[in-house]
């Protein structure tokens, strides 16, 4: 569900670790609403992309602009940004030592100074949302990896963000849970959140993605909608990448 109104706008978009140059002359638009599953080898950027999205990274040069303004580099800006701009790792990154409704709640409550009550209860309808609102009182290492991701996803969502980051959200999980997690994913995506989604798993490129962005040594190679890149994709790093996973 794509607008064409452009959410996150990066332009000519640099970043180097020392010698190493992972993002280079990067130039991505993603309209609000649309869903972008990005790809490619390890080691070509995508994570890097994703961080720097919401300056977890900063870029050496280039721009990146989210919602009409440059992204803060500090401040109440910055912190503005990160709660607008969800992010969910391959690492759940729950508080070990928090409830799952604790966590939840936790950003909205210290970092948006909203009422604890109304929180809760907008809190155990995410729950709900993502089918683990049984669980609210648990702590993370008594759920489930698929479970624990599920309240990662809930946890973001309960900050009202923008647009939501995924960086291989299922890849540490056992594969009877991957399932779960992109299912939630692509009810969010139907929703209409504006997604960047990082993963391996093709399906839900397919039928999740208005586009498909393939990376390779930090360059985006190749962009077209799923059914146009898996049918057809032009470039031989694209074509000889998706030999070796499909
Ligand atoms: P991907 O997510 O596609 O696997 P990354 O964005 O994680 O790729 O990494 C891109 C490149 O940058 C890799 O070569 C990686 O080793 C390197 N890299 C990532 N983070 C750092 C860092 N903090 N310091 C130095 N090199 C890094
Ligand atoms: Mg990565």
């Amino acid at each position: 569900m794509t607008t064409g109104e452009p959410l996150i706008v990066l332009e000519s978009v640099n970043k180097w670790f020392g010698p190493l140059h992972v993002l280079q002359d990067v130039d991505l638009s993603i309209d609000r609403g649309e869903v972008v599953v990005v790809i490619g080898p390890s080691g070509s950027g995508k994570s890097t992309l994703c961080r720097a999205i919401n300056r977890l990274e900063p870029i050496n040069s280039g721009s990146i602009v989210f919602d009409g303004q440059p992204l803060p580099a500090e401040g109440r800006g910055l912190a503005k940004l990160r709660s607008e701009v969800g992010m969910v790792f391959q690492s759940f990154n729950l508080f070990a030592h928090k409830t799952i409704l604790e966590n939840v709640t936790l950003g909205p409550i210290k970092v948006r100074k909203e009422k604890p009550a109304a929180v809760r209860e907008r809190a155990m309808q995410l729950l709900d949302r993502v089918g683990i609102s049984s669980q609210a009182s648990k702590y993370p290492a008594q759920l489930s990896g698929g479970q624990q991701q599920r309240a990662a996803i809930a946890r973001a969502l309960a900050m009202q963000p923008k647009a939501m980051l995924f960086d291989e959200p299922t890849s540490a999980l056992d594969p009877e849970m991957v399932g779960e997690v992109l299912d939630v994913m692509t009810s969010l995506a139907r929703e209409g959140m504006t997604m960047v989604v990082v993963t391996h798993e093709m399906g839900f490129a397919r039928h999740a993605a208005n586009r498909v962005v393939f990376m390779a040594d930090g360059q985006l190679v190749e962009q077209a909608p799923p059914d146009e890149f898996f049918g057809s994709p032009k470039s031989d790093r694209a074509k000889d990448f998706l030999s070796k996973i499909l």
